[in-house]
C-alpha cells in the first residue's frame, strides 16, 4: 500500500532506540524526511545513520531532553529551519518511573508529568502554526495500554496516560477543521530496553529470574510473545498516512491481544 507520505516531514521524539526509533524507521521507509531527538548525542547520531543506511532517507538527529520546554522549542525550530515545516509529529519519551503510591514522591510525579503530558502539550503548541497554515497534519502520540487497563506497579503511567488521551481526544475535535488528525498508539509489551528494565524490577520484587518474569509476561499475551518494535512503528506510519485520513481521536491498541475489554 502506498501510504502517500513521500516527502512529508516527520519529527519523532525519544527515537535513538526502542519504539521511537522503530517509528522513525517505518516512516523513513515510506519516504518521509525525518527529524529525531534524544538526550545522548552519540546514540541519536548513530540511530540517524542506521536509518539513512537502511532507507536512504534524509535524517536530522537532534540532541534534546523532552522534559525541557526550551529543548522542545529548539527541536521544532531546527526541524522547521532544515526541512521547512513539520507534517507529522510523534511525541514520545522514556517511560515514567515505576512504583506504587507509597514509593513515589513528588519528584517522580514531576518527572512523569514533564516527560509524558507536558512535553506533548508543548510540542503540539510548537508545531500547530505550521500544520494549520498547510492545512494538513498528523499527531500520533506513543502512550500505553495502561490508559485502558491499569498495570500493577505503574501507577504514574496508569494515571497520567489517561490524561494524555483526554488531551488528544479533545485536540482531535478542536483541530479537525484544520485538516489535522490526532491519535495515539497504545503499546502492550514490546522487546525494548524499557521492558527489560521493568522485567528486572518484577524479577527482583518476586524473587524470580528475569527469564521467568519474561515467560510470565508472555504467558498473559494471547500471541504468546513480546511485540517487535517495528510492529508498533508500522501502526505509527499507517496513522500518518493519507489512507488514515478519516481516523482521528482514537487510541489504537497494539498489544498481541493482551488488553481485555470490548
Ligand atoms: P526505550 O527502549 O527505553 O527507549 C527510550 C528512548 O527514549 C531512547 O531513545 C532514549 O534515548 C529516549 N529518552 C528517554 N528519556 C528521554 C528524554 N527525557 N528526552 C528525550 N529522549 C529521551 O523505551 P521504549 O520501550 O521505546 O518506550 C517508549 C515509550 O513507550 C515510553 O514512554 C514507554 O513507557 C512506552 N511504552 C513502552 C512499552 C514497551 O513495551 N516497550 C509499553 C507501553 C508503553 P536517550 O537515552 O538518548 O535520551
Amino acid at each position: 500500500m502506498d501510504l502517500g507520505i513521500e516527502g512529508k516531514v516527520a519529527l519523532v521524539c525519544a527515537a535513538s532506540k526502542g519504539l521511537g526509533y522503530a517509528s522513525a524507521l517505518c516512516l523513513a521507509r515510506e519516504g518521509a524526511k525525518i527529524a529525531i531527538c534524544s538526550r545522548t548525542k552519540e546514540a541519536i547520531e548513530a540511530a540517524a545513520q542506521r536509518i539513512r543506511e537502511e532507507t536512504g532517507a534524509e535524517v536530522l538527529p537532534l540532541v534534546a531532553d523532552v522534559t525541557k520546554p526550551e529543548d522542545l522549542d529548539r527541536v521544532v525550530q531546527e526541524t522547521t529551519t532544515h526541512f521547512g515545516t513539520v507534517h507529522i509529529l510523534v511525541p514520545n519519551s522514556g517511560g515514567p518511573p515505576a512504583g506504587t503510591f507509597e514509593t513515589l514522591d513528588d519528584s517522580k510525579w514531576e518527572i512523569a508529568l514533564d516527560s509524558t503530558l507536558r512535553s506533548t502539550i508543548h510540542l503540539v503548541r510548537a508545531v500547530l502554526p505550521n500544520m494549520k497554515a498547510q492545512g494538513w497534519g498528523r499527531i500520533i502520540v506513543i502512550t500505553s495500554t495502561s490508559a485502558k487497563q491499569p498495570i500493577a506497579g505503574l501507577l504514574l503511567s496508569n494515571t497520567i496516560r489517561a490524561g494524555v488521551i483526554g488531551l488528544l481526544k479533545t485536540l482531535s475535535q478542536e483541530f479537525a477543521e484544520y485538516g489535522i488528525t490526532v491519535n495515539n498508539v497504545a503499546p502492550g509489551s514490546f522487546a525494548t530496553d524499557r521492558i527489560t528494565h521493568l522485567l528486572n524490577i518484577r524479577a527482583n520484587n518476586a524473587g524470580i529470574s528475569v527469564e521467568e518474569a519474561k515467560s510470565q509476561m508472555e504467558s498473559r499475551i494471547p500471541l504468546r510473545r513480546l511485540g517487535s518494535p517495528e510492529e508498533l512503528g508500522s501502526m505509527v506510519a499507517y496513522l500518518s498516512s493519507e489512507s488514515a485520513s478519516y481516523i482521528t481521536g482514537q487510541t489504537l491498541v497494539v498489544d498481541g491481544g493482551q488488553t481485555l475489554g470490548l
